[in-house]
């Protein structure tokens, strides 16, 4: 058990809150693309759009330093386990943005080798519609998923078992 596990409800609360603040503010999204959506993805990282404004532009090399994996483009069969073992490799907490048309539903591509949705091997937190969307849609997410991280409760992660560091 975690250091909570031994602090009375209201401090846990407390606790909860500013962690979720640290959390919201240091998002490091894994870095990597896998079609013409991860074009925008990069270009939200450029000086006019500006992601660091949102403490989320340290896109890092390897999943274990990550905790934001951002699906940018097709995600096909032959790629999603590949896909899936990236996910497994970062540390908890962790999140997931389903960055465009093709990670949301399969996008144009309904085929036999495409994947129709990440939502069917990954958790999803955060939807982006649009083929391919504008990088401020990848910012509108952010600002989405810090709201949701900010809100989260310790025993919202039960694969955590409620620990404050998994
Ligand atoms: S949603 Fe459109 S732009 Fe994005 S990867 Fe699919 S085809 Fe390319």
């Amino acid at each position: 058990m975690g250091v909570e596990a031994k602090l009375p409800p209201v401090l846990v609360t407390r606790l909860e809150k500013v962690v979720g603040w640290a959390r919201k503010n240091s998002i490091w999204p894994a870095t990597f693309g896998l079609a013409c959506c991860a074009l925008e993805m990069m270009a939200a990282s450029a000086s006019t759009y500006d992601i660091a404004r949102f403490g989320a532009e340290v896109f890092r090399p390897s999943p274990r330093q990550s905790d934001l994996m951002i699906v940018a483009g097709t995600v096909t069969k032959k790629m999603a386990g590949m896909v899936e073992r990236i996910y497994r490799q970062m540390p908890e907490p962790k999140w997931v943005i389903a960055y465009g048309a093709c990670a949301c539903s399969g996008g144009i591509f309904n085929t036999y080798n495409t994947v129709q949705g990440v939502d069917q091997f990954l958790p999803v937190d955060v939807y982006v519609p649009g083929c391919p969307p504008r990088p401020e849609q990848l910012l509108a997410a952010i600002i989405k998923l810090q709201d949701k991280i900010a809100n989260e409760k310790f025993s919202d992660r039960p694969d955590t078992e409620g620990r404050l560091i998994a």
